[in-house]
């Protein structure tokens, strides 16, 4: 089906402040989207909802959801589809890091991991999923890393990998699925980022170690990322399905 006049875009992870999620949801505001943020903390979610409806002007709507938790993500995404127009995009941005060594690595750990970056993704895109395959049109975009592809060799070690490569897999899978049905699933693989996500080892002496392993010289900004998850939201990328999208300055290529 075609998009409606006025449509949502869901951003999970869009609370923090210096993260790809937030400058998404604010990029997607620009395009003229109505933004629903859910991330960890509701107070955060609803004041940067807030923000963005202030700068951009569209309607928004925050929401506390821990991604890893089924319960949370249904009724928070219930509650976003009773005060915004009709869910016809989610960017899974939520995720968190983790440098622990393989030797090392706990099972609660590992649990954790696994659990906000691949079970988080998973439950978004289900219950999101059944809305858009009723309305036969929808745009999911996942978030790997470098991470996947590469075995690690980031910051973060084998859990992250192990999760972030699930999702690429989980992106592939529910393309098959609900393509058919009018939702196209992408995902984009960032390398390098400067965020906060790697727990304030991103000095700017490793930012220039990381950008002078990059083809074009410089880290990524969170504005990179989101201008390619905004072209996959867009209408017209609607031959676009079950694809993962490198976005690493030229740290590797296939
Ligand atoms: P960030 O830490 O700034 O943002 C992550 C956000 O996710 C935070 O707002 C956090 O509160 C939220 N979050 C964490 N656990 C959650 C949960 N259980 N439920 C809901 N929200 C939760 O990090 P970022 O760098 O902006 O990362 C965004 C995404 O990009 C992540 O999936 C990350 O793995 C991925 N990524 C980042 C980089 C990088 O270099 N920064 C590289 C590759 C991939």
């Amino acid at each position: 089906a075609p998009f409606p006049a006025e449509k949502t875009a869901l951003v999970t992870g869009a609370a923090s402040e210096r993260g790809i999620g937030r400058v998404t949801a604010e990029r997607l505001a620009s395009e003229g989207w109505a933004v629903a943020v859910a991330d960890l903390d509701p107070i955060a979610s609803k004041s940067v909802a807030e923000a963005i409806a202030g700068k951009f002007g569209v309607r928004t709507y925050g929401v506390g959801m821990n991604v890893a938790d089924v319960e949370q993500v249904n009724a928070g995404i219930d509650e976003v589809e009773a005060n915004l127009p009709q869910l016809v995009a989610v960017a899974n941005i939520a995720g968190i890091s983790n440098p622990t060594s393989y030797l090392d690595i706990k099972p609660e750990e590992w649990d954790l991991v696994l659990n906000v970056n691949l079970r988080g993704p998973h439950f978004v895109t289900q219950r999101a999923a059944r809305s858009m395959v009723a309305n036969n049109v929808g745009r999911i975009v996942n978030i790997s890393s470098c991470s996947a592809p590469m075995g690690g060799g980031t910051f973060s070690k084998t859990a992250y990998s192990t999760a972030k490569a699930g999702v690429e897999g989980l992106t592939r899978a529910t393309a098959r699925e609900l393509s058919p049905m009018g939702v196209t699933v992408n995902c984009v693989a960032p390398g390098p980022i400067d965020t906060d996500i790697m727990g304030g080892t991103l000095s700017d002496e490793r930012k220039e170690e990381l950008a002078a392993g990059l083809l074009v010289g410089r880290v990524g900004t969170q504005a990179d990322i989101a201008s390619m998850v905004n072209y996959l939201v867009t209408e017209e990328a609607s031959f676009i399905t079950g694809q993962v999208y490198d976005v690493n300055g030229g740290l590797w290529f296939r």
